[in-house]
């Protein structure tokens, strides 16, 4: 899940990146509205976290470029506590949810897992084979027992299971995974993959390696 990030306190942009990073998402992070309407217009995201007090673009012109433009990317609003008309014109030019700050971060990130749901179309829980995610709290089971997964591991199992059947490139997981500026090569990826493999591997979840091409979460016969 890629999400980006527009907000230009320093402070809590970099407590939201920290937190939603060590959550397993990978997060771009932009701190003017002009920014955030170039990387809107050049890259794919997840889900759009806006502040909507910004410099040189307001957050609210920022969400109505992208709405006019037909993007269906789920949008959170940052607002000021007593910005009750932010929040409405915001609602209006269509945001998907909002935020009043100040926020705690447990409740950001249960917004962020709702939004990121609604968007993929990715139901709450989904089955592959003995193995079934839930989404609203992020646990993998395998025949009910927890499968214990990195932050990276997650974020792996999440883009493998949106696509379960069907193969998922390296570039593809790279842009998923990662962030501007992190580095992450495509050997990294391999090592993530076979950590993931291993801990599904036991409980007869498969991921395929389609050499030179990329991974598959292996659907069983007659799985939906
Ligand atoms: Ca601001």
């Amino acid at each position: 899940m890629r999400i980006l990030l527009a907000e230009d306190d320093r402070i809590i942009a970099d407590a939201l990146v920290r937190s939603l990073k060590k959550s397993g998402y990978a997060v771009d992070h932009v701190a003017t509205g002009a920014d955030a309407d170039t990387a809107l217009l050049s890259q794919q995201f997840d889900l759009v976290i806006l502040d909507l007090g910004l410099p040189k673009l307001p957050g609210i012109e920022v969400l109505k470029r992208l709405r006019g433009r037909k993007s269906p990317v789920p949008v959170l609003i940052l607002t000021a506590q007593d910005g009750v008309e932010d929040r409405v014109r915001g609602l209006d030019a269509g945001a998907d949810d909002y935020l009043t700050k100040p926020f705690a971060l447990p409740e950001l990130e249960a917004r962020v897992r709702a939004l990121t749901r609604r968007g993929t179309g990715m139901p709450t829980r989904i089955e592959v084979g003995p193995l079934c995610y839930d989404q609203t709290d992020r646990v993998a089971r395998i025949d009910g027992q927890v499968v214990e997964l990195s932050a990276r591991e997650l974020g792996l199992l999440e883009i493998l299971l949106l696509r379960a059947g069907r193969l998922v490139n390296k570039e593809q997981l790279v842009d998923h995974l990662c962030g501007w500026g992190e580095e992450v090569s495509t050997n990294a990826i391999e090592v993530y993959v076979h950590r993931l493999r291993k801990k599904l591997e036991s409980g007869g979840v498969k991921i395929i390696t389609v050499r030179g091409l990329g991974y598959c979460l292996e659907k069983p016969d007659g799985g939906g």
